[in-house]
């Protein structure tokens, strides 16, 4: 009999969240845990995991009925089903979590990425559905990508592959960027960099704006859009230069390789028009002559409140 349920594990740097998932896509059950409870102990960490999702897992008919535990995680490597040196997380070093989950529950557990977890569930049960051919750009606190070619994720010589945030788009006097380098798509493009960018436009700008009325260093870019969605400005003028950042750099990723869509996920995401419009201009004003007007930029369709369980579990149906 075909088991009819995945798990899917989403080890944030705060909240670790998780869920048994049908082949439909719906999360029938979720639960959550502190991630960062026992940082001196993994195993720890581990148990707690279990002691919560066996719970789940009983309401649905037990474990018989799971095909597998597909994890997304911070620098996880899907060859390895290590995390290797994740910065936000508690426990340093290589620690083997796929083995350890699967040896826990007793079914097999494999692991990649956020940002490829969200393009393997976005091709499973989102918009990219079908697709064989796409990117996933997911615009969070940083900016991660997923590239799916033929109909498979990406995943490279080592198990790293799709680091397009950190693809360099400013080459003088960029902005430094949290993996130490200066200049990456992520210091411009993420939460963090429009924030950025805003209180750049504010401090060397005198027009009037709704911003102003946001303590500099407290603005965030959900103010932005707020203000964005009142006719201000200065937040226009942010995303069209956000969004200018943007669509050139995917000019870059179409002639890499030649996507159907880009598919664009996260908080930014949210911002809609405001972001798309910009991007799809500047994609298209700098894209090689042959992709002109062939690819589109799209808005993840996967709930939000239980998009990151699903992208992991959609890892678990290729165990
Ligand atoms: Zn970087």
């Amino acid at each position: 009999m075909q088991k009819p349920y995945v798990i899917g594990v989403d080890m944030g740097g705060t909240n670790t969240v998780f869920g048994v998932v049908d082949a439909r896509g719906n999360v029938v059950l979720k639960s959550a845990i502190k991630t960062g409870a026992h940082p001196n102990d993994v195993n720890r960490y581990i148990d707690d995991i279990h002691d919560e999702l066996s719970k789940l897992i009983e309401q649905v008919g037990g474990l018989e009925k799971i095909k597998g535990i597909g994890i997304g995680a911070p620098n996880g490597n899907y060859y390895t089903g290590n995390i290797e040196f994740a910065p936000n997380l508690p426990w340093k070093g290589i620690i083997p979590f796929a083995k350890l989950m699967s040896e826990k529950f007793g079914i097999p557990a494999a692991l990649t990425n956020d940002a490829n977890a969200a393009a393997i569930g976005e091709m499973t049960y989102g918009v990219a559905r079908g697709m064989k051919n796409f990117i996933m750009i997911t615009l969070g606190t940083g900016v991660g990508s997923g590239i799916i070619i033929d109909g498979k994720l990406v995943y490279g010589h080592d198990g790293f592959a799709g680091e397009l945030g950190h693809a360099i788009v400013v080459r003088s006097n960029g902005r430094v960027c949290g993996c130490g380098r200066t200049g990456c798509l992520e210091a411009y493009t993420s939460a963090t960099g429009v924030a950025r960018t805003a209180r750049e436009m504010l401090e060397t700008g005198n027009k009037a704006s709704l911003l102003r009325n946001v303590p500099i260093e407290s603005i965030t870019s959900k103010d932005v859009y707020d203000a964005a969605l009142q006719g201000d400005q200065v937040a226009l003028d942010i995303f069209e230069y956000t969004g200018r950042i943007l669509g050139e750099a995917f000019a870059n990723f179409v002639a890499f390789s030649a996507p159907e869509a880009i598919v664009l996920f996260g908080g930014l995401a949210k911002a809609g028009d405001f972001i798309k419009k910009p991007v799809v201009e500047h994609m298209e004003r700098n894209i090689l002559q042959i992709w002109k007007g062939k690819v589109k930029v799209l808005f993840s369709e996967l709930k939000e409140a239980d998009a990151a369980i699903l992208g992991a579990s959609a890892l678990a149906w290729e165990l």
